[in-house]
């Protein structure tokens, strides 16, 4: 049987690509007007310290008011996509389920929301780590960085308009900033999106493993999972061990169902259900269940399965 999944993996690509530039076109827009405000102080290198120290706080209070703006909106828009995710693979599942011989319509709104609920508020880190919190702490370490900037721009006894332009520097996510930028500024990020994008990608693959997870768990006539690393280049090596080493003697990467470890930030891998049965046996095992013949323990397992799929 060629992997159900295919198209919720396909989706998922997408969803990630999509994003990355959702994420970036937020920013660039914030840095676009930032560099208007910039612009305004071209000339004014030489104002008195009073003077600079005035327009500097305006203008921080503007950047730091563009970046909740973005922050806003980054969130926004991985709330969306977790929850296009979602959908997708339960709607993947569906049709899955109906080629196996079930013919039911799964309406999946409550299983849905609790699936969404489950990755945005946190509970599946144990309310250790949720979205909102790190989106935030994220803005939180952005208006340090910003105003690190500024007092090292006065120590230095920097003009108004050059500390002006590292600021510019510092919300535009194309600019390119190497180790001067470091050196000058230590701790401060290279890449202004960089957090937003990390988190915006370990929630979406976070959303579909679980509810991958979720749809099949139930299934008897998946087996186990399978680990699959994104393939090719830097794959680190916790992922490798996961797709290469027999952990639960069911073969190399094969975890049962219930042992799937999550992904680390910013992971790519995948996971295949292992399916033993051939399709002709399935469908001979859903027709058993629907006569109610055939074999106990599997018809009982059936009937999990299939009342678990009516409460979705
Ligand atoms: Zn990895």
């Amino acid at each position: 049987m060629p992997n159900p999944f295919t198209y919720s993996e396909n989706e998922r690509e997408k969803i990630v690509k999509e994003q990355k530039k959702q994420i970036k076109s937020v920013y660039k827009e914030a840095s676009d007007e930032i560099k208007k405000e910039v612009k305004k102080l071209k000339g004014k290198n030489n104002v008195s310290a009073n003077e600079r120290r005035n327009y500097l706080k305006s203008l921080q209070k503007e950047i730091n008011s563009y970046m909740k703006n973005v922050d806003t909106k980054t969130e926004k828009i991985i709330n969306g996509n977790v929850d296009k995710m979602i959908s997708i693979v339960f709607e993947n599942n569906n049709q899955f389920v109906n080629s196996l011989g079930f013919n039911f319509d799964i309406t999946n709104t409550v299983i849905k929301k609790e699936m969404v609920n489950r990755i945005m508020s946190g509970s599946l880190y144990q309310g250790k780590w949720n979205l909102n919190k790190a989106i935030w702490g994220d803005n939180k370490a952005k208006q340090i960085e910003i105003s690190k900037i500024i007092s090292k721009g006065i120590l230095k006894n920097k003009g108004l308009y050059d500390i002006s332009k590292d600021l510019e520097r510092y919300v535009n996510p194309n600019a390119r900033k190497s180790y001067s930028w470091s050196n000058m500024f230590p701790g401060s990020r290279k890449k202004v999106d960089y957090n937003a994008q990390r988190l915006a990608r370990t929630t979406i693959s976070h959303a579909y493993q679980e509810s991958f997870v979720r749809a099949t768990i139930n299934n008897p006539f998946i087996d186990a999972y399978r680990w699959i690393t994104s393939g090719g280049h830097n794959v680190c090596t916790l992922c490798l061990d996961r797709e290469t080493v027999d952990h639960y003697g069911l073969g190399p990467g094969i975890y049962p169902k219930d042992k799937l470890p999550l992904d680390h930030p910013n992971g790519m891998c995948t996971f295949e259900s292992i399916i033993s049965m051939s399709d002709e046996e399935i469908i001979d095992a859903v027709a058993d269940w629907y006569l109610g013949e055939g074999d106990e323990d599997m018809n009982e397992r059936i009937e999990k399965f299939v009342n678990d799929l009516k409460n979705f």
